[in-house]
Order: C-alpha cells, then structure tokens, then sequence
C-alpha cells in the first residue's frame, strides 16, 4: 500500500504548501468524512478528501502534468499522423511526459487545448456525462435571426445525429454574416460547424476561448503553451 501525506494531495490539487497546511490546522479538511488537523496524516488511493465544498479522490498525481496550448490554424490535432507534417507534436516538443490532447479542435480552428497524462481529467473534459463547457467564438456565413438561435439551443438533426448547444449569443450581426458565442457541453465530432450547417450557413472562423475553467487568456499567443499550476489547477481538478 502506497500512502502520501494530506499536505501532499493538498498540493497537487494546486494548493501552495502553507495554504494547504492552514486549511488543515483550521480544521476545514476532512478525509472519509472526518476531520484531520495533521499536515503529515497519511492518504491512500480512493480516500476521499473534503474541501471547500468540493469532494475529491485521493489519486497518485505525483507524475501527472496539466498545459494548455494556443492551438493555432493550420496544425492538426495529432501526435503522428503520417500524411500530415504540421501536427500539434512541433509544437510541445518541449513537454517531456507523454501527454494527450483532451479532445480534438479540427485542423483550421484555433484555440484552447488541454494537454495532460491524466487519463482520469481527459475522460472528464472530453465526456458528454460530465458537462464541461466548452466556449466557442464562431464567424458564420449568414445574418442569423433570433429564431435560428432558438432552433441549435433546442437542438437539431445532423447526418442522423442530434446537437445541440447549451446556450448561443450573437456578439456581432453583418450584412452577411455573423460572430456567435456558442457554448458546448457534448464533444461531438465537427459539432459547432454542423450545428450551423443544419440552420443553413457555413462556420467561416473558429476559435475555443475556453474548456471548463481554462480561458484563452492564459496563452493569449498562437503557438503558446503554458504549464497550468495554482489557482488554475485547483479549478482543473
Ligand atoms: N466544433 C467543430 O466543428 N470543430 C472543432 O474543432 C471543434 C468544435
């Protein structure tokens, strides 16, 4: 049996060591549902560690690495893929553990991708069930009206699969065309570019500026990666 120190999960849920330390001597930590005021109480796998109102699994993060990249046009969202040279992998060559791209972002969007050797967070950010939100800004072919919001927000059938969007905004109304907010919460494939296609117009720009807490913001560059600690993390996780 593995054990690791209550400090020490604290820490790798982005909590800096004094932080974690003080929340445990304050008594706001408790572990199987009992509180625990020793920073060196020791945790093992599947314990479950209460704080801030947030429940979460003891897990050996010890090896486990968060970055978010900029991903921009014209990369493909593959580590290897043999018919393609510009894949994401140029662009984190300097990640030395072997990370995966949570989800997918189509060759010519750009925008936020989490990149982890988290199985567990993938499965997470990536699965319908889970309902994390993914931000899209979209410039589509068409003036759209109120109505044509209303029909992707209620859903609609693409190539015998229903989509839909949490929630739409128009940000932005041309004379042909429009700048959508869209939010997300499925992971379907090409599903903000069908979703517009079903109410008849065509996705001309894309770019993800967030996926669950992680904002653009962050890596405001093209070609940008950032490794995610602090705050960000704890949001993460
Ligand atoms: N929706 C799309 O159509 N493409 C993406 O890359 C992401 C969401």
């Amino acid at each position: 049996m593995i054990f690791i120190k209550l400090q020490k999960f604290l820490q790798q849920l982005g909590y800096s060591r004094r932080a974690a330390d003080k929340q445990i001597f304050n008594g706001k930590v408790k572990v199987n549902g009992k509180t625990v005021t020793v920073p060196w109480h020791d945790v093992e796998e599947n314990d479950e560690i209460f704080i801030e109102g947030k429940a979460h699994k003891v897990k050996y993060r010890k090896n486990y690495v968060y970055y978010v990249l900029h991903k921009p046009v014209g990369y493909v969202t593959s580590l290897k893929d043999p018919k393609e040279k510009m894949t994401i992998s140029k662009l984190i060559s300097k990640i030395k553990e072997p990370v995966k791209p949570a989800g997918r972002l189509d060759k010519d969007v750009s925008g936020v991708l989490i990149l982890t050797n988290d199985g567990d967070l993938i499965n997470i950010l990536t699965h319908a069930r889970y309902g994390v939100e993914k931000v899209y800004i979209a410039k589509v072919s068409k003036r759209l009206s109120k109505s044509s919001i209303f029909k992707i927000e209620k859903g609609v059938y693409n190539e015998g699969e229903f989509l839909k969007c949490k929630k739409a905004f128009i940000k932005k109304l041309g004379k042909n065309h429009s700048i959508v907010k869209v939010i997300m919460t499925e992971g379907k494939k090409h599903e903000v570019k069908r979703l517009f296609k079903s109410i008849g117009c065509e996705v001309l720009e894309l770019k993800r500026v967030s996926h669950g807490p992680i904002h653009i913001s962050l890596v405001p560059k093209p070609g940008e990666i950032k490794k995610i600690t602090g705050i960000y993390l704890k949001k993460l996780l």
